[in-house]
């Protein structure tokens, strides 16, 4: 039994299915989630990519250098999903692990500077490998998911812990449900979030995620029906049926339906008073 603590793999990744690997990386994201994942995706035996390496600590770095150094293959790029701050890296700290490219989509690069920009339905080939690019905004422009057969890498689309937030500003609720019907029709056999465990049935969590927003949707548009102006206000009694609701968080996401209502024209805001049309 002695040998097992020496042997490989260690005790800082998991195999999620053949060609996707995690390592967990403690980062300040959305509680309670307290950590993002950053992926080894690609051939076991041959080339791969590692997905939003969040590394800010000397010790994380350390723990994914060992994954990657264990890994059988070639490390061909990083690729980061999106530019929240929770999935980006020190990049001098990475830096000094890893020398290969830089990959992600064109917003992404308007921030983090990118080696190869990726566009939508464009395929990665790694060794055995191929992964399909996915563009999907919606939680953030130029949000980018890595579709196979082994499943789909869905950075912050979906989520394995906690919620998904849609910010006001720089998400798009319209868009957002627009994406996830499509990654719903493409049938993932698994989904691997940036936070939380592996989804095992994609379908039936993407389905939850749907009826959510869109029962949200009905009760912030009801709200404003019923006479309410103010967004905090309104997000008062969308979310009368969430109490526990962080009451930022829930007028954000009220902020974020009411712009979906007001891009579809069902409502419109002058000088912070909503009304319907
Ligand atoms: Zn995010």
């Amino acid at each position: 039994a002695e040998d097992i603590a020496e042997r490989l793999p260690g005790r800082r990744s998991i195999l999620f299915a053949h060609g996707v690997e995690v390592v967990p990386i403690k980062t300040a994201t959305l509680p309670p989630a307290d950590h993002t994942n950053c992926y080894l995706v690609g051939d076991p035996d041959g080339e791969f990519i590692i997905v939003d390496p969040a590394v800010r600590m000397r010790e994380d770095m350390e723990a994914l250098a060992t994954a990657v150094e264990r890994h059988r293959g070639e490390l061909k790029a990083i690729l980061f999903t999106h530019s929240h701050g929770d999935h980006l890296a020190d990049m001098s700290l990475l830096r000094e692990a890893f020398d290969v490219p830089v990959w992600g989509s064109d917003y992404t690069a308007k921030s983090v500077p990118c080696q190869r920009v990726l566009t939508d339905g464009e395929t990665l080939t790694l060794g055995r490998q191929n992964w399909t690019v996915l563009i999907t905004p919606g939680h953030h422009p130029g949000h980018v998911c890595l579709f196979s057969e082994a499943g789909l890498v869905a950075g912050d689309m979906l989520a394995g812990i906690g919620t998904i937030l849609i910010p006001p500003h720089t998400g798009d609720m319209n868009e957002y449900l627009l994406q996830l019907e499509r990654l719903k029709a493409l049938k993932p056999h698994l989904v691997f979030p940036s936070h939380g465990p592996v989804v095992a049935i994609p379908d039936r969590l993407i389905d939850h995620y749907l009826s959510h927003r869109r029962a949200r949707h009905a009760r912030v548009l009801e709200a404003v029906r019923n006479g309410a102006s103010q967004l905090v206000k309104i997000a008062e009694e969308a979310y009368a049926d969430t109490p526990d609701a962080h009451p930022g968080l829930a007028v954000d996401q009220t902020l974020s339906h009411l712009r979906a209502l007001a891009a579809d024209g069902t409502v419109c805001e002058e000088n912070g008073t909503w009304r319907t049309n």
